[in-house]
């Protein structure tokens, strides 16, 4: 693919994916890296989630995978910031 313009969000990418109930629930907006849908925390239900070590990890509401970030991670809430870290992470 292109250049990496977002490799600085790769690495906060994993963490803000993991544990993240609390964070994605807080935030304005969210999205999914794996399947790159882009969406309100609202749609994440009382359901979608796992239990990790120390806190629940969203599973995305549209494809089940835990790859949910929120904006209050810092990381833009993009389709191609989303369209990168995919591309990092899975491709
Ligand atoms: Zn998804």
């Amino acid at each position: 693919m292109g250049k990496k313009k977002y490799e600085k969000y790769y690495s906060l990418a994993g963490k803000a994916s993991y544990e993240n109930w609390n964070a994605v629930k807080r935030s304005t907006i969210c999205g999914c890296y794996y399947c790159q849908a882009i969406y309100s925390p609202s749609e994440i239900t009382d359901e979608d989630w796992i239990q990790d070590a120390h806190g629940r990890t969203v599973l995305c509401p549209r494809c089940g995978i835990d790859a949910v970030i929120g904006d209050t991670s810092g990381i833009p809430i993009r389709k191609d910031v989303l369209e990168e870290i995919h591309e990092n992470k899975f491709g």
